[in-house]
């Protein structure tokens, strides 16, 4: 086992409603280990609690409740200083790359402004040269250096942006779907990259998506998100393939399959009602109301995150026990 890198512990937020709004409950209780080098896929659809999740392992927002540790560091960024040592353990990549670039500034001078921050590389010749080897790092030539934002495609902004992150040599890189704003047609290089640079760099990912499919070829163990809660997680191909869930199986199943004849087979059968988020019942497990399988207590009792196999977690009364049925 190699060291921690990042330890969420009970991570919790809740918005607190403006006058007459109800509270939001974005992220519930969410806890996970990652050692360093290695990647965590976090899936779940649309308004489940990635980004705010995301915004809490990056100190950008303090949690409610609970503690994020990065490499056995509480992450409390109320200094200034405080924020700057953070940063340079970890950075955030958004899924909108020109959101994280100032559309006044030269990609250089954009890089150069972190280098500077951060008191890397200040003698100008050093901070050129850095600069150059960030954007070969990132597969972009040194020409790129002196383009703004708008002269950049979405693919191009957001390989600045991941050597913007880079800049300052991190351990972690919180990636929120990164490649979900770019064309079909640049999403594979972009994955390539980010795979290569975690090979050369000794990252440590925590990689966040709303389609199953698109974390295979990064991470090593996947989370199972839904409406803030982790409710699976475990090694990749387990979870995909042998998911406890019926959540995480529903979502296994809207994975397209790549033979377009299967495929259209498989849509054809397959109950393909879309995934829409509802709200969290009053009581019982929050995927009750969907479920095919809810039962008396699934009505009645929120499921714990139990370990019903080596490494594989997951919250549901009904695998809990069938798993304890095999288990005799
Ligand atoms: P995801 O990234 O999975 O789509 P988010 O983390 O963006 O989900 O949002 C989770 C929930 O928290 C949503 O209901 C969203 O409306 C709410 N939320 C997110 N940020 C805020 C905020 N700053 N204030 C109030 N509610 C928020
Ligand atoms: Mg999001």
């Amino acid at each position: 086992m190699g060291e921690l890198a990042i330890r969420a512990e009970n991570v919790t937020k809740v918005y607190t409603g403006r006058r007459g709004r109800r509270p939001v409950h974005a992220v519930r209780g969410v806890s996970f280990d990652l050692v360093t080098g290695g990647s965590l896929g976090i899936v779940g659809e649309s308004g489940c609690g990635k980004s705010t999740l995301a915004r809490l392992l990056v100190g950008m927002e303090p949690p409610t409740l609970g503690t994020v540790e990065v490499a056995g560091r509480p992450v409390v960024a109320s200094s200034k200083a405080e924020r700057a040592s953070l940063a340079r353990k970890i950075q955030l990549v958004f899924q909108d790359p020109f959101s994280s670039l100032d559309p006044r500034l030269t990609v250089e001078r954009a890089i150069g402004e972190v280098l500077q921050v951060h008191g890397i590389a200040t003698e100008s010749v050093a901070r050129e040269a850095r600069i150059v080897e960030l954007l070969e790092m990132v597969a972009l030539g040194r020409r790129f250096g002196r383009r703004f934002p708008h002269e950049l495609s979405g693919g191009q902004a957001q390989r600045v942006a991941i050597a913007r992150a880079l800049a300052v040599g991190p351990m972690v890189l919180v990636l929120d779907e990164p490649t979900s704003a770019l064309d079909v047609s640049v999403r594979a290089e972009v994955m390539n990259l980010l795979i290569r640079l975690q090979g050369e760099l000794g990252l440590t990912y925590v990689f966040i998506s709303h389609d199953l499919s698109m974390v295979r070829h990064i991470a090593d163990e996947i989370a199972v998100m839904y409406l803030g809660r982790i409710v699976e997680s475990g090694p990749y191909d387990r979870v995909l393939d042998a998911a406890l869930h019926p959540y995480t199986r529903a979502l296994a199943d809207a994975v397209p399959v790549p033979d377009p004849k299967i495929e259209a087979r498989r849509r054809a059968e397959q109950d393909v009602q879309p995934l829409a988020i509802v709200e969290e019942p009053a009581s019982g497990c929050p995927y009750h109301p969907r479920c095919p399988f809810a039962e008396a207590i699934c009505r009645e009792t929120v499921p714990a995150l139990l370990t019903l196999e080596a490494g594989h977690d997951a919250a549901c009364h009904v695998a809990a026990r069938e798993h304890q049925a095999t288990a005799r």
